[in-house]
């Protein structure tokens, strides 16, 4: 395919707002899947996707279209909408020229038709408003055209309005597609040079690597070097995805396709790397910038059974390989037995991110409450009293619509901010955020004491407003979960040497003997084993025996 006739594009877009329907409407009519009732999100392969009705995985697809007697390559990358899964969208953006920015004819602009349009514009790419779902009975595409042009400052005549739903107008996304996004710049005769913009890890072929050539060519059998490791590497096999691998012999300047190579390890085949004929070295593409976590799952643990190979450890190494936003560091607690530290970019995030280790990798693991990062520093400056949020800046996007600029501290946003702003506006606000840096807040270590000895897995730091009923919370589950013991045992939310919240554990009066008096001896040895098997499980702080149960139950989400 001549590099003048390829285009590539993603589609961007609020959540559902309709771009997985309008991949499935591409699909179908440049024949790529056949047209049937049943195509709802084709591209959401995933077990999550289906479940939560939702894309957490940008998707390749190349679509051949003809228009004008021309044949066109077209490689469409549609992408999630959720803010959790920004990185996502712009990765994808690394491997095309242009955008389908789809906004909802009823809704209107979002929070991420915003922040998706900026991403698009910053990476200078061209950029097609499409206004979706025409066909709702309060579809009003005037209004958002005006949106448009005022918010994006985009000429409305450029606006495309469609129903991807029932097809209408959709012919004329491809045309624009054609005639309005630039083919890509490589040529064929530069020397092979490809970005690596995402990878998945297959449990028979090992890496599985998508790329997008930037110049030359590479067909099998080519030796090629990864610009990372430098190692080299034989082509075992490449193709388009259509949506569905389909291996050809060859891949050339402009096009996106996957590529195996005899990858088996995960750190062998980094997001972002650059590939080159082993013969012809290139300078190496800038890559991504990483992924910065802004929520840390306490602690991922491992349970006890897990079925995947080589364990949990390699579980998350692989799915990382697919989700590369996820931080991982190796963590291990005396009372909590081995586990990892986990960053992710949001809540939905780490829920997605567990689900996908329990549904694709059979790997189950225990996800404790999440955290934000801070960062302390030691000085007076911490008794500055700030405000929880401070108001930036308001734009008014049209008579029904603002759009109000924030500064939050990330953890009280990070749970539930999302859910009440939806459910307080009935659905209507919508809701981004971006890391504006680390503030100055009043907060505090809070530490919990069982008679007196602190338990450093349950040390947290809290706003000061918060830490009385934080620290009540914490006090009363661990009431819940140990077991009572020959003394009393207090249980204290301490913060230094002030206590601010205090559950008593009153003393265990029969020993596990009392009820065999004088019965016979192999049943008493039984009864003294199992308390020893249980004593396995606890660890002793102080005098007191705490299961692992227990910190569980006050670490775990609820
Ligand atoms: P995404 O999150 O942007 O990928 O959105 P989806 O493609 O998953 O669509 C979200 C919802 O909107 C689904 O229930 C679709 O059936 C619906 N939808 C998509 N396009 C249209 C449309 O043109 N008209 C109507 N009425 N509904 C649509
Ligand atoms: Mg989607």
């Amino acid at each position: 395919f001549p590099v003048d006739k390829i285009r590539n594009f993603c589609i961007i877009a609020h959540i559902d707002h309709g771009k997985s329907t309008l991949a499935d409407r591409l699909l179908e009519m440049t024949g790529a899947i056949a047209k049937t009732e049943k195509n709802k999100q084709v591209l959401d392969k995933l077990q999550v996707e289906r479940e939560r009705g939702i894309t957490v995985k940008a998707q390749t697809a190349s679509l051949f279209y003809s228009h004008d007697g021309q044949e066109y390559l077209l490689n469409l990358i549609d992408t999630p909408g959720h803010v959790d899964f920004s990185y996502e969208v712009s990765r994808s953006l690394s491997a095309c020229q242009g955008v389908l920015l789809i906004i909802d004819a009823n809704q209107g602009i979002q929070a991420q038709t915003v922040a998706n349009f900026y991403l698009a514009f910053e990476s200078q790419l061209t950029i097609i408003p499409v206004i979706n779902k025409i066909d709702l009975k309060n579809a009003d595409p005037e209004r958002v055209e005006s949106q448009i042009e005022k918010v994006f400052d985009i000429p409305r005549e450029e606006c495309l309005r469609i129903s991807a739903k029932l097809g209408t107008n959709v012919e004329a996304v491809l045309q624009a597609v054609v005639e309005r996004i630039p083919p890509p710049a490589g040529s064929i005769s530069e020397p092979f040079k490809a970005l690596v913009f995402d990878s998945n890890f297959d449990h028979y072929r090992g890496v599985v690597a998508n790329i997008a050539v930037f110049g030359g060519r590479v067909k099998k059998g080519d030796k090629i070097v990864s610009a990372h490791l430098s190692k080299t590497y034989e082509v075992n096999e490449l193709g388009l995805l259509r949506p569905e691998e389909h291996p050809t012999q060859k891949l050339f300047a402009g096009q996106v396709g996957y590529m195996i190579a005899g990858m088996k390890d995960v750190k062998e085949a980094q997001i972002g790397d650059t590939l080159y004929h082993q013969e012809q070295p290139v300078q190496a593409l800038p890559g991504f910038k990483p992924a910065k976590a802004m929520v840390f799952a306490g602690r991922i643990l491992e349970q006890e059974l897990d079925n995947y190979p080589g364990g949990v450890q390699h579980a998350i190494e692989r799915l990382t390989l697919n989700d590369s936003s996820v931080t991982v560091q190796r963590d291990s607690s005396l009372a909590l037995g081995a586990g990892w530290r986990l960053g992710f970019l949001g809540l939905l995030h780490m829920e997605v991110f567990n689900q996908r280790l329990e549904q694709e990798y059979n790997a189950s693991v225990i996800v404790t409450a999440p955290t934000v990062p801070y960062k302390v520093l030691l000085s007076s400056a911490k008794l500055i009293k700030s405000r929880r949020a401070v108001q930036k800046n308001v734009v008014y996007i049209d008579e029904q619509r603002v759009m109000m600029k924030y500064l939050f501290p990330l953890n009280e946003i990070v749970v539930d901010f999302y859910d009440l702003l939806k459910s307080m506006s009935s659905g209507y606000a919508s809701f981004d955020y971006e890391n504006a840096g680390y503030q100055a807040a009043d907060l505090i270590k809070m530490d919990i004491l069982l008679n007196g000895r602190p338990v450093e897995e349950l040390t947290t730091i809290v706003h000061r407003d918060r830490a009385y009923s934080t620290g009540k919370a914490m006090c009363e589950r661990l009431k819940e979960s140990i077991p009572r013991q020959m003394f009393e045992i207090a249980i204290q939310a301490a913060i230094g040497s002030k206590v601010i919240a205090r559950e008593t554990i009153k003393a265990y009066r029969k020993n596990v003997l009392a009820k065999c008096y004088g019965g016979d001896i192999t049943r008493k040895m039984k009864l003294l084993k199992k308390q020893a098997e249980g004593k396995k499980k606890m660890r002793r702080i102080g005098n007191v025996e705490v299961p692992k149960d227990a910190f569980i139950s006050v670490l775990k989400r609820k």
